[in-house]
């Protein structure tokens, strides 16, 4: 099973990250993307990268952090260009606090779009309460492919993606008892197109909801999303994984 987004350099990890993380990948996890969400998380996800054969990164400005910079961040390009960087990220829109204000947020994306284009980088793709304009910025870079992490849009809005190209990333969320778009969105979307991912410490699958997540619990994403694709829980873990590998690059 491969986890496509994660943030192990959260706190939470704080008392047993590197024990932790030593059993995951001497087990059944074959791979992590350690999610970068400004300067410092991104730095620090290069050298957790480093410190992990199967820990890759994605270094880049989430939109909470859009107000620090109206040009490319210096520090960006070079992270980039790192050996272990699959993807620029997380990158996107998040209008559900409005802060900081929309403008700031596109202008970021903006930015962040146009050097994945010019880098040849797939994007992860952070979106909240902003799908229309999210879309909107995907089609405004048609060479540029990526990937809507923790997908919580329609089925027509995966649909659309889908046709350009891009990857549908299905978390926790997909298991919770009220996830009815969800759902029918993962219904929608070829298997062929789907990661899977913790964005833990947060969004803790069913039934583990409330506690803290960790790529093991990948499995009960897979269960679920075996069920509604029809498929079997290996023909599942065995296809997202190689998604996975797919759309990042690694061999
Ligand atoms: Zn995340």
């Amino acid at each position: 099973m491969f986890d496509s987004h994660a943030h192990y350099l959260d706190t939470a990890f704080d008392p047993d990250r590197d024990a932790l993380l030593a059993s995951l990948l001497g087990g059944e996890v074959e791979g992590i993307v350690e999610a970068g969400t400004d300067k410092k998380s991104s730095f620090a996800a290069r050298d957790l990268a480093h410190s992990y054969g199967k820990v890759y990164f994605a270094a880049g400005l989430h939109p909470e952090y859009a107000e620090r910079y109206g040009e490319v961040p210096e520090w960006l390009p070079g992270l980039i260009a790192d050996a272990k960087c699959v993807a620029i990220g997380e990158i996107g829109l998040d209008y559900h606090y409005d802060d900081p204000a929309r403008e700031v947020q596109k202008t970021a994306l903006a930015i962040q779009m146009e050097l994945a284009r010019s880098y040849g980088k797939p994007v992860v793709i952070h979106d909240r309460d902003a799908h229309a304009d999210c879309l909107e910025a995907v089609r405004g870079f048609p060479q540029v492919r990526g990937v809507f992490h923790s997908f919580s849009g329609s089925a027509e809005t995966a649909a659309e993606l889908v046709d350009r190209g891009w990857y549908i990333s299905f978390s926790g969320v997909v298991t919770f008892k009220n996830a009815v778009k969800t759902v029918l969105a993962a219904q929608s979307v070829p298997l062929e197109r789907i990661l899977t991912e913790t964005d833990c410490p947060y969004l803790t699958p069913h039934p583990h909801r409330g506690k803290r997540n960790d790529s093991s619990y990948i499995r009960f994403i897979l269960e679920r999303l075996a069920e509604i694709k029809g498929v079997t829980y290996e023909e599942a873990e065995r296809i997202t994984a190689q998604n996975a590998r797919d759309f990042y690059g690694i061999a």
